[in-house]
């Protein structure tokens, strides 16, 4: 969805539109929508200047870092961004140099705001940046593969062939250890 800049107002316009959860791709491995995402807010104009202010209501499915179990979890965003028009971006940029993210700004083009972006943008940054299934999340086995968190797995019982422990020891001796 696109808010049209011209018809905003310094008091503010409210603005609403709910995503299916397809339409929004995060690409991020680990993480995906399950469920709509409903943006509200308001969104108001002082000179050239855009700024949105609301709310993201959705669900999420986050992998584990450790042993990729799903979950199921809700995900609520809140965002407060301004935006100046692309032009203005580009002056500001060679002249003081400040690229728009310095100034916590976005850029618009064309007379509208992109809502897709930004609502896409605000659900990544709202993402957890390290997710467990639990605390103390075994992982999966390295040989493989299976979950830990489940028992243990036979690669773990850990009975050394006694033909690699020397082997094991004579490499050691070799390496000065
Ligand atoms: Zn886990
Ligand atoms: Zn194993």
């Amino acid at each position: 969805m696109r808010i049209e800049v011209e018809n905003l107002t310094a008091a503010g316009e409210p603005f609403e539109h709910t995503y299916r959860a397809e339409e929004v791709e995060l690409e991020e491995e680990g993480a995906r929508l399950v469920a709509d995402a409903a943006v509200r807010g308001s969104a108001s104009k002082k000179g050239e200047t855009v700024r949105l202010r609301g709310e993201i209501r959705t669900e999420v499915e986050l992998l584990c870092d450790r042993c990729a179990a799903p979950e199921r979890r809700p995900l609520a965003v809140e965002f407060d961004t301004s935006f100046i028009p692309q032009e203005a971006e580009a002056v500001k940029t060679e002249n003081v140099e400040l690229q728009a993210e310095d100034l916590l700004l976005s850029a618009y083009e064309g007379g509208a705001v992109d809502l897709d972006e930004l609502a896409r943008e605000q659900i990544l940054l709202g993402l957890p940046s390290r997710h467990l299934c639990r605390e103390d999340c075994k992982g999966l086995c390295q040989k493989c593969g299976a979950n830990l968190n489940a028992g243990a797995c036979s690669c773990e019982q850990g009975e050394v062939d006694p033909r690699w422990a020397a082997l094991a020891d004579l490499k050691k001796q070799v390496n000065g250890e």
